[in-house]
């Protein structure tokens, strides 16, 4: 197929090991079925930000609606500034997308899954990552899915019949 539609993708799912432990989250699913239908743009905000890999782990902290990204281990990690930056600059460059896939319960990348702790606490775990959340209130029209909302096949065609529907308009 000529002039596949794009979506993007959290990195991490296509198999490129950028998480924070140096390992990836392939994706089957994304690779073989929605790489047959799209074209995968990877996006990995951590590492484009300019963070290493591997890295210290971060966590959504201390709110819910208005959350700082924390070190796991080490809260004087302190990075919200530097991916709410990063966020800003960078979504709005993601124009020519018609959808996204999100990697779950990531505090960058989460969509409804994210934990967020207060006081050591977890005290939800349907908070939104940063990115996730600057791309969706930037782009609030366009289809966006976790990957693990994919295995339903309900929620698969519902998805996939979206971004076909907005990359035709
Ligand atoms: S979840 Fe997002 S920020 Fe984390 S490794 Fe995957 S693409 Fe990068």
């Amino acid at each position: 197929m000529h002039n596949k539609p794009k979506i993007g993708v959290s990195r991490c799912l296509l198999g490129d090991a950028v998480r924070y432990d140096g390992n990836n989250s392939a994706n089957a699913i994304v690779i073989d079925k929605l790489g047959n239908l799209f074209e995968l743009v990877p996006v990995c905000p951590e590492v484009e930000a300019g963070l290493p890999i591997p890295r210290p782990p971060v966590q959504l902290s201390n709110s819910i609606e208005n959350p700082q990204l924390l070190g796991r281990d080490d809260p004087t990690i302190d990075i919200t500034s530097l991916m709410q930056n990063y966020c800003n600059k960078r979504v709005p460059q993601l124009d020519q997308l018609s959808g996204f896939v999100f990697k779950s319960r990531s505090p960058s990348c989460g969509l409804n899954s994210t934990p967020v702790f207060i006081n050591d606490k977890c005290v939800t775990e349907q908070d939104r990552g940063v990115f996730a959340r600057t791309f969706t209130q930037h782009y609030p029209q366009l289809p966006v899915i976790e990957e693990t909302e994919l295995e339903s096949a309900e929620n698969y065609e519902r998805f996939t019949a979206a971004v076909m529907l907005i990359a035709r308009m």
